[in-house]
């Protein structure tokens, strides 16, 4: 029987990116640039890094450890530490109708839960009011941040309509200070940890020995209310609709062909050499290609290689 094919957040945000990217991603015969690309795991560590800190402000909480594949286990461990009144979890685990989500930090009062998304990127709080502009929309330095917010409170109301959530994003607060030497030298990644996030935390350290805190804890109810209401990336479909489209389409394994152009640049299924393996990038604008520029001719990887428009400045 084959595995079935969860939509995860990571896939969202990906099919966000370029949804023909569902098709690709995963599959062994399509190379992955990403996956070996040091300087984007330097910065995946950096935000391990920070996860580990804003879990320290939470010293009750309890961690969901287990094997990432084993969704089933995981969520039945999430299920159990939930029927307590009170709880907070680190990565707890949630699958509804095809759709699976951890959460960084999730802070359960009664029916009353706090969302937390924890991201390495810094805010002032002092001068920070809204993520939501003078023209009703939200900024586009944090729409991916938000959007994956939004999809975690989507599927944590599926999964649990009687609780009333509170998302937050909890980021780095650059208009404060340290007050400890060497604070990050408490956070050291290494190959391998008993924790998620690959990072091991000083033996013996407290909340108490941070200092001044340095994130800062931002609601962000109304801008996910209003992505959730008005889907603002997508005007044909709403954002319940966008999220089915792309789960039915990954869950069956369907190509969504999207538009070749100038947001293929960074493709991540670009092989520079595609005689190696398949070349994702190869393959749209070979199918694509036709279409656009029917006067070109059989369309050769020599041709889709040519400098673009996109790549003069
Ligand atoms: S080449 Fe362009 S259309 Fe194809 S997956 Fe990459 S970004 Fe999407």
């Amino acid at each position: 029987m084959n595995k079935p094919r969860y939509f995860t957040k990571s896939r969202f945000k990906l099919a966000l990116d370029c949804p023909t990217k569902l098709f690709y991603t995963r599959k062994s015969e399509y190379e992955d640039t990403s996956e070996m690309d040091s300087f984007l795991q330097g910065l995946a560590q950096g935000g391990f890094q920070v996860e580990e800190l804003a879990r320290m402000y939470f010293p009750e909480g309890v961690a969901i450890l287990g094997d990432d594949h084993n969704y089933g286990k995981l969520v039945a461990r999430t299920n159990k530490l939930l029927q307590r009144e009170n709880v907070t979890l680190f990565e707890p685990a949630f699958l509804v109708n095809g759709l699976f989500i951890r959460v960084d930090i999730l802070e359960k009062k009664g029916n009353q839960v706090c969302l937390i998304e924890v991201k390495a990127k810094s805010i002032d709080s002092e001068s920070h009011d809204s993520f939501i502009t003078s023209k009703g929309t939200i900024g586009a330095g944090i729409q991916a941040y938000l959007y994956d917010v939004a999809f975690q409170q989507y599927v944590i109301q599926l999964s649990q309509p009687d609780w009333n959530v509170t998302p937050y994003l909890n980021l780095v607060d650059k208009s404060k200070q340290t007050t400890v030497n060497g604070l990050n030298s408490h956070f050291k990644i290494v190959p391998n940890s008993e924790l998620r996030t690959n990072v091991e935390v000083t033996p013996g350290l407290s909340k108490e020995d941070l200092g001044e805190p340095i994130m800062a804890m931002i609601k962000v109810q109304e801008e996910v209310a209003l992505i959730l209401d008005t889907n603002p990336v997508d005007c044909d479909r709403t954002f319940d609709e966008t999220v089915k489209f792309f789960r039915d389409h990954y869950a069956e394994d369907i190509k969504i062909q999207n538009e070749i152009g100038a947001h293929c640049r960074d493709c991540e299924f670009k092989l520079d050499n595609p005689g190696t393996g398949k070349s994702g990038y190869h393959e749209c604008w070979s199918e694509q290609l036709p279409k656009q520029r029917p006067d070109l001719g059989t369309i050769t990887n020599e041709i889709i290689d040519q400098p673009k428009s996109y790549e003069v400045w």
